[in-house]
């Protein structure tokens, strides 16, 4: 029987590296997809924490060598008018659905970086096999 030569284009190394870079994007892209499906309630606005003297003579807040301030206390971050206005936030449910707003819109950015980041690599593919190797 003879034996038929068959050419298969091999894939060169620098697409494969691309490919395996894509694939690791996308894993990563997937993963925050399904955390950015299961939302909980959230507030918008951002959280500023501080730590305060309370002023009594003695208490702990008010140690010159080292003052353990009270604390934290939350306060809504918000803009108005141009002026940035900050109202403290007494409700745990509130503060947290403030953070969960937060760690949502931290996620969102990270997503669309990534989506940048695949489309740069297929970019690069198109540039690459546009100039005929
Ligand atoms: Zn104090």
């Amino acid at each position: 029987m003879r034996k038929i030569e068959v050419e298969v284009p091999r894939t060169p190394e620098w697409l494969s590296q691309y490919r395996g870079q894509i694939v690791q994007l996308q894993k990563k892209r997937y993963a925050l997809e399904q955390e950015l499906m299961n939302p909980l309630d959230m507030k918008s606005g951002s959280l500023s924490l501080q730590y305060k003297r309370c002023g009594k003579p003695g208490c702990k807040c008010m140690d010159k060598e080292n003052p353990m301030k009270h604390g934290p206390y939350y306060y809504l971050i918000t803009c108005k008018e141009g002026k940035t206005v900050l109202r403290y936030v007494k409700d745990r449910d509130d503060r947290e659905a403030i953070q969960r707003y937060e760690i949502y819109e931290g996620l969102l950015a990270e997503y669309e970086k990534l989506g940048m980041e695949i489309a740069t690599a297929f970019n690069a593919i198109k540039e690459r096999r546009a100039r005929g190797r």
